[in-house]
């Protein structure tokens, strides 16, 4: 047996490779389950994105009349059309679709097939170049948000080499939070992708959009809003399982006296 550890007087044992490893194993298993969920939210959303397409047409007349309302092109900004297929986006950008590349200036979609995603993307436009800096913020802290989000994944499977009743420093408090902080990181990106939205739509009603496809544009808006949502409290959920059940394996294990002196 190896030596335990004294903490005031309770003896704890360092626990083995083997159950580090279970729980490696076991941690990964439970988030990558748990990360299964978003693919029923982004399967949601990208069927409601085919179907508008029958109305694509439609759609881009008005995209180019509330372009034009905007004013997004006194700033610099241009509409790329892009394939479908082929367009490989930054992380930002909505449901794998289209996106607006802020550094560029870019609203890159593919106006053949996805025109009704355009006034989201010219929402994020406003968001970054005509915003009070609130909104300018959350469009800035958009990149911040996934890097602690994704920090959070490494804390979360971290062994613990203290018992838990010892004293705790600041990367202790991180780690027993760190699904908490997963989750919060997120919020600052859906809050911009609903104003993002929330633009979209009164740009497309300025535009004299037909009033069904307004009220299609919200439905896929909302649906796109939920995927942003469900990646944050899953992502959250999977960090906080991932950390619960490597406490559960690699703490230092609590051990009574007589238990330890009995071989
Ligand atoms: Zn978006």
């Amino acid at each position: 047996m190896t030596n335990p550890i004294d903490t005031n007087g309770t003896y704890y044992v360092p626990r083995s490779q083997t159950d580090k490893t279970t729980g490696f194993l076991l941690a990964t298993l439970a988030s990558g389950a748990i990360m299964k969920g978003l693919s029923v939210t982004g399967d949601i959303f990208h069927k409601e994105l085919i179907k508008e397409q029958s109305n694509n047409n439609t759609y881009r007349e008005y995209l180019n009349k509330a372009f034009d309302l905007s004013g997004l092109a006194g700033k610099g900004v241009n509409i790329i059309p892009a394939q479908y297929e082929r367009v490989t986006f930054p992380i930002e950008a909505a449901g794998k679709n289209a996106c607006y590349i802020p550094k560029a200036k870019k609203v890159v979609l593919n106006t053949d097939k996805i025109s009704h995603a355009g006034f989201h993307e010219l929402g994020h436009a406003m968001n970054d170049l005509m915003s009070k800096y609130g909104v300018k913020y959350l469009a800035k802290s958009r990149r911040a948000g996934y890097i602690i989000a994704g920090l959070m994944e490494y804390f979360a499977i971290f062994s613990r080499t203290k018992p838990k009743d010892s004293k705790r420093n600041l990367v202790d408090i991180i780690e027993d939070n760190c699904g908490k902080i997963a989750f919060a990181a997120l919020l600052p990106v859906i809050a911009e992708e609903g104003i993002a939205s929330y633009r979209g739509v009164k740009l497309a009603k300025a535009s004299g959009l037909p009033e069904h496809l307004i009220k299609n544009l919200k439905k896929l808006y909302t649906k796109a809003l939920a995927t942003y949502a469900g990646r944050a409290v899953l992502g959250g959920l999977a960090v906080g399982a991932s950390r619960i059940i490597m406490d559960h394996y690699t703490r230092p294990r609590k051990v009574e006296l007589d238990e330890f002196f009995s071989f």
